[in-house]
C-alpha cells in the first residue's frame, strides 16, 4: 500500500490509471484515447486491500474485496444482509468475481448498486495518502457527478460499517430493465432502528440512480423519527421524497418514473417496520 501511494505522489497527477478489478476501467479504456496513454497502477495484488475483518464494533472491508467474496461472506449475510444483497445484483457472477467494493465506490457512478446500502448503514471510509490515513463519512464522499472527495495521490483503503442497532429492520431493492444484468433505474436501501413498541427511533435511507450522486432522504428520516406505522402519512412521506431528490431524465428512465418508483419503494420499506 505504502509503495502504491509513494508511486502516485511522485508522478504528475493523471500519470497513473488506478485499476483494481478493472471492470469499469477496461470499458473506459476501450472508449478513451486519453486513458490509453496512461500507465496502470494495479492494486489487485495488495493483500491488505483484500481483507474482511469483523470486530466488536462492526466490519472493516478492504477496498479490494470482490463482490463475490462479500455476497458469500457468512457474517456479511447475517449482520449486513443489504450489502450481501446489493453485491449479488451488481452485474452477473463473472463481473462480481473481479469487481471490487472500492472500485464500485471510486468509479462514482450515481447508479452504483452498493452505494445506497452504505448510506443506509451509516458507513465510513478509510482513505490513505502521503500524509497518512483519514476516516470520512461515506455520506460526504460523492461531491458531484462522478467526482469524489479523494485527493490526488489518495487511495480508498477500506469501508467501515457499524453493526446495525439490535432492533432494526432493513430492506434493499433494485429496479432495472431486467431482473439481472441491468444498471439500476432506481436503487433503494432503508434501515430502521425501532424500539420494543415498534416506534421508529431512527430511519436512514440511501438512493441510487435518481440524482447526480447517490443520496439520502433527510426530510423523510426526520419526519419518521419517533413515529409508529399508523401515525405515518403517505402524502407527507411523498412530499418529503419530492423535497429531498430531484430525479433525472436519462437514457435509462424518466424523472417521473424514478420519483414514482422511489416513493413506492420507500413506502413499501416503511411497511416492513410493522
Ligand atoms: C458488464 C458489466 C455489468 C456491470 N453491472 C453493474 C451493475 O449492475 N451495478 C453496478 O453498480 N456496477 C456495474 N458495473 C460496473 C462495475 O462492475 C462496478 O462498478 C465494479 O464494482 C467496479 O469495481 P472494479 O474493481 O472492477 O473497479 P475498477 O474498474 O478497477 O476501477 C473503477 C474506478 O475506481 C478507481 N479505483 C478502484 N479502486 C480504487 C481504490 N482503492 N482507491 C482509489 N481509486 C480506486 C479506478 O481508478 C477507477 O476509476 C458493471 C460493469 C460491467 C462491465
Amino acid at each position: 500500500m505504502g509503495e502504491a501511494i509513494s508511486l502516485l505522489s511522485k508522478m504528475p497527477l493523471d500519470h497513473y490509471q488506478i485499476i483494481s478489478g478493472g471492470t469499469d476501467v477496461m470499458v473506459t479504456q476501450r472508449l478513451s484515447m486519453h486513458q490509453k496513454n496512461r500507465d496502470w497502477l494495479d492494486l489487485s495484488a495488495i493483500p491488505d486491500l483484500k481483507e474482511i475483518e469483523v470486530h466488536d464494533k462492526g466490519i472493516r472491508i478492504g477496498a479490494g474485496v470482490t463482490l463475490s467474496a462479500l455476497r458469500r461472506h457468512p457474517q456479511v449475510q447475517k449482520f449486513w444482509p443489504m450489502l450481501a444483497a446489493s453485491a449479488a445484483v451488481t452485474g452477473a457472477a463473472p463481473i462480481q468475481n473481479r469487481a471490487t467494493l472500492g472500485g464500485n465506490l471510486c468509479n462514482a457512478s450515481p447508479a452504483a448498486d452498493n452505494a445506497p446500502v452504505l448510506l443506509a448503514y451509516g458507513a465510513s471510509l478509510e482513505i490513505a495518502g502521503q500524509q497518512g490515513s483519514r476516516i470520512m463519512d461515506y455520506a460526504a464522499f460523492h461531491v458531484a457527478y462522478r467526482k469524489t472527495a479523494l485527493a490526488a495521490a489518495e487511495l480508498l483503503v477500506a469501508v467501515h460499517i457499524p453493526y446495525p442497532p439490535d432492533k432494526s429492520v432493513s430492506l434493499y431493492r433494485k429496479v432495472g430493465t431486467r431482473a439481472a444484468q441491468a444498471i439500476a433505474k432506481v436503487g433503494v436501501a432503508a434501515c430502521f432502528q425501532i424500539d420494543a413498541a415498534k416506534t421508529i427511533v431512527q430511519a436512514r435511507f440511501g438512493i441510487a440512480s435518481v440524482a447526480a450522486i447517490p443520496c439520502s432522504l433527510p426530510t423523510v428520516s426526520h419526519y419518521l423519527q419517533g413515529k409508529k406505522i399508523k401515525q405515518i402519512d403517505a402524502a407527507i412521506v411523498r412530499k418529503g421524497i419530492t423535497h429531498d431528490i430531484a430525479p433525472v431524465d436519462d437514457i435509462r428512465s424518466s424523472a417521473e418514473y424514478r420519483l414514482e418508483t422511489t416513493s413506492r419503494l420507500i413506502w413499501d420499506a416503511i411497511q416492513h417496520v410493522e
